[in-house]
């Protein structure tokens, strides 16, 4: 089946920092985890180019926006190997391809009536691109997102009339309660319909560094429609001579952080039954990773914790580790460089990297590397049945955090069992041989059904440990017990000492 999954398209007036790895890791988790289901995963990352911050940037730096749009675009391109992030495609709004594509969607909507001329006066945030209603500013007239004071604005604009989808978006809502996900995401943007939707501004006058607004050039639009539409517009020309909107919309989920869900959770949706065009299936809400100490991270207080010198220190895999590990996926959580070497040391070293090391060392050294078929400890085996449907379960809810729980679990069971059944003892009795091979048997299994399971956690140490293993398959339909003959080769140590 076709899965299409989407990251929110990174902003290019600054760097990459940790709150994008953060997303672009997770989606990254979902989307191998599809593969290995042999699901027809479509990836979709990339970045937001256009609007008047850019605009403001570029013109600071004394250079053109493209120029700017340019050199942040590809410090992100080149963050994605980086993370080990398997993107099929990556989407830049200044792609003119997406230009033209924007143009026709929103001329269709305007032709459908959904769009007006009229005054608009309020309070705007340059940082946000957007303008605020009454009810969310701060004190002092300030942005609730930047905390920056906010500027009144007053011009000429075209309007989308997100009023007239005001049933339609509660029909959707109402009908389908894990449209937005989790549940306090689905209440919020449940709360903010139930407000009463206004229409919103679809074009800015004022600006140029945008998509021209095709009835009338004078205007160029608005960079959230703009931007929002990429995750449409990049299925038709992703692949050249190849359209794939019909193979992949609607998405199976847009994977956003929380600051903007109304702009996907509302105005998305309706832009798309605007133009008559089905909205997408979920919209999955991450939270935020705070300092460890719960606050904010700040380059000021020194709590920032940088993904590029975390990766520099420990490797990719355990970054991705950890921040899936250390923070429930969808809540808010404090991350720092102390607790990821903790846990590169407690668990990816010891618990699994130490695992995986002995039983590789005790197979070859009491079996030459190779297992006879059997069926394995029936006690142990019973421990493994079922886990791969319960964490394909937890993955569908995207649950990154309880499916990897639930596979440490296993982990932290298969070296009980290694002190339990003390293999080392039972080689120097032979007629323990029977009772060593099965021990072993079963602890090559378990290991490799672990190792399938976290394969899109970390991705090449698993493949590193599987291409030891015969069968060394990371297809999901091998996360069961088997039965057939075996083989397994040295290992030297997953995760060294840093
Ligand atoms: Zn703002």
């Amino acid at each position: 089946m076709a899965f299409y999954i989407t990251t929110a398209i990174a902003y290019v007036n600054g760097q990459p920092h940790l709150g994008h790895a953060y997303e672009f890791i997770a989606t990254d988790v979902l989307a191998r985890h599809m593969r290995q289901r042999g699901e027809d995963v479509f990836f979709l990352t990339g970045t937001d180019e256009h609007g008047e911050p850019i605009a403001d940037t570029a013109k600071a730096e004394g250079i053109e926006p493209q120029e700017l749009a340019d050199r942040n675009a590809a410090r992100f391109l080149a963050l994605m190997p980086k993370l080990e992030v398997s993107n099929d495609f990556f989407i830049r709004t200044t792609d003119e391809q997406h230009e033209l594509a924007v143009q026709q969607f929103l001329q269709k909507v305007y032709d459908n009536g959904y769009v007006y001329q009229d005054l608009y006066e309020g309070w705007y945030c340059p940082r946000c691109a957007d303008f605020k209603v009454e009810n969310e500013i701060l004190e002092g007239n300030r942005c609730p997102i930047h905390e920056i004071p906010l500027t009144r604005e007053s011009e000429e604009n075209y309007f989308f009339k997100l009023s007239a989808f005001q049933e339609q978006l509660e029909q959707l809502f109402d009908g389908q309660s894990d449209f937005v996900m989790p549940a306090r995401a689905f209440n919020e943007a449940r709360a903010f319909i139930g407000e009463g939707l206004r229409d919103v501004s679809l074009s800015r006058g004022k600006l140029t560094w945008g998509v021209k607004v095709p009835w009338d050039p004078s205007h160029v639009f608005y960079v959230w429609f703009d931007a929002l539409l990429n995750y449409y517009t990049a299925l038709a020309y992703a692949r050249p001579g190849e359209d794939l909107t019909d193979r992949y919309w609607p998405a199976n989920f847009h994977v956003i952080g929380k600051d903007i869900l109304k702009f996907h959770t509302i105005f998305w949706p309706a832009m798309l039954m605007a133009a008559g065009v089905e909205p997408p299936q979920h919209v999955f809400v991450h939270g935020f990773l705070l300092a460890s100490d719960g606050r904010k991270m700040s380059k000021s207080l020194g709590n920032v914790l940088d993904p590029i010198e975390a990766i520099d220190q420990f490797g990719v895999e355990a970054l991705r580790f950890y921040l899936m590990r250390e923070v429930a996926f969808g809540a808010d959580g404090g991350v720092g460089i102390d607790g990821l070497k903790a846990r590169y040391e407690t668990e990816l070293a010891n618990d699994y990297g130490n695992l995986a090391s002995r039983v590789s060392a005790m197979i070859n050294r009491y079996l030459g590397g190779k297992l006879a078929a059997g069926r394995g400890d029936p006690e142990l085996r019973a421990e493994f049945d079922g886990l791969d449907d319960e964490v394909a379960w937890l993955m569908d809810r995207f649950e990154l955090t309880t499916a990897l729980e639930l596979i440490w679990q296993r982990v932290r069971r298969l070296n009980r069992y290694v002190e339990e059944k003390a293999p080392w003892q039972l080689a120097k009795d032979p007629a323990a041989a029977g009772e060593l091979e099965i021990v072993l048997r079963s602890l090559y299994e378990g290991l490799r059904i672990v190792t399938i399971l976290l394969h899109p956690y970390l991705p090449t140490t698993t493949d590193k440990l599987l291409a030891a293993m015969a069968p060394g398959d990371a297809s999901y339909a091998l996360a069961r017990w088997q039965d057939g003959a075996g083989v397994m080769e040295q290992i030297t140590p997953l995760f060294p000492k840093p």
